[in-house]
């Protein structure tokens, strides 16, 4: 397969390790030529460039994934529009799809989008590893190509979820931009102890428990804004759901109601075993 991979960062790197380990040729664009060449040294692309003209072969290009953050997704595919047809098709891996896919099906029909729910704290093309996507779920929005796109998701080993972009903004709200928020907000609870020497030793103390909790408000912060700032409905219900709920814990705490607390652990813990991921 020709691919043509556009953000050459976390995601973007990514994928191109997976799909020329796979015999595809890869090519890339990102914003910085530093990244470029850094993408071809580790093997993520046959050859890249900053700028989208410099791409011999785009208009023979099977598959074009829009890697760039959010915000990126439409400008660049406004640019690209002007030098693709189809047969090309294009997808992106954009963490909200409400704010994206409409209006880039209306750029270029020949459009569907997609979410790769895999990733890590790591940010840019150094945080690139193979196998990122191994038996992750993958959305794809509904749209005329979206069989083409769910296979090419398939052949990297993810498991493919077909929904629409306002039903992935509010799930994603639930299980991906919630926890962000959530885990930021522990970490920074903690960072405000009062006693220095007590918070150098939970500095020392902490073990793969605060790890866990940690990890995803420890990642990029430019992620996490643009989840905010394109998801903000469902987001705001998420956590005003999550504030009524520590309230709750909070009440049950204070007033000594242990059984209660008791009760309220033990349906999170059978709620737990209710999601996919969970029962892996
Ligand atoms: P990232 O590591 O910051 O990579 C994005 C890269 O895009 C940057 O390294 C930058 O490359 C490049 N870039 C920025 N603007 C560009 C432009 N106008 N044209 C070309 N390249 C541009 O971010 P990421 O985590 O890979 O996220 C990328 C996308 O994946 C986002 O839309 C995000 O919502 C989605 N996503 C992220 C995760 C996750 O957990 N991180 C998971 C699933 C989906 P330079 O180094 O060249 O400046």
């Amino acid at each position: 397969m020709r691919v043509g991979i556009i953000g050459l960062g976390l995601i973007g790197g990514s994928l191109g390790l997976d799909l020329r380990r796979l015999g595809d040729r890869v090519w890339g664009v990102s914003r910085s030529r530093a990244t470029c060449e850094l993408a071809v040294q580790m093997g993520a692309v046959d050859y890249a460039e900053p700028e989208l003209e410099h791409i011999s072969d785009l208009v023979h290009t099977d598959l074009i994934v829009i890697c760039t953050p959010i915000a990126q997704v439409l400008p660049v595919l406004q640019k690209l529009s002007k030098y693709i047809q189809p047969p090309t098709l294009v997808t992106d891996v954009a963490s909200v799809k409400g704010a994206i896919v409409p209006s880039a099906q209306a750029i270029y029909p020949h459009f569907v989008g997609s979410h790769p729910m895999a990733g890590t704290a790591g940010q840019g093309i150094t945080a690139a590893e193979s196998g990122l996507f191994q038996e992750r779920v993958c959305v794809v929005c509904e749209g005329e190509i979206a069989d083409t796109v769910a296979q090419f998701w398939q052949r990297l080993g993810m498991k493919v979820v077909r929904c629409s972009p306002t039903e992935h903004d509010r799930a994603v709200a639930w299980i991906s931009h919630l926890p962000v928020m959530v885990s930021a907000s522990l970490i920074r609870s903690v960072s405000q102890a009062s006693d220095p020497q007590i918070l150098r030793l939970a500095h020392q103390l902490a073990s793969s428990g605060f790890r866990d909790t940690s990890r995803v408000g420890g990642g990029n912060p430019e992620l996490g804004t643009l989840m905010a700032e394109y998801n903000t409905t469902p987001l705001l219900t998420a956590l005003q759901t999550y504030q009524q709920a520590l309230a709750q814990v909070i009440d049950l705490i204070q007033n000594h109601q242990w059984r209660e607390l008791y009760e309220y652990l033990a349906t999170a813990r059978d709620d737990r075993s209710l999601f996919d991921i969970c029962r892996e």
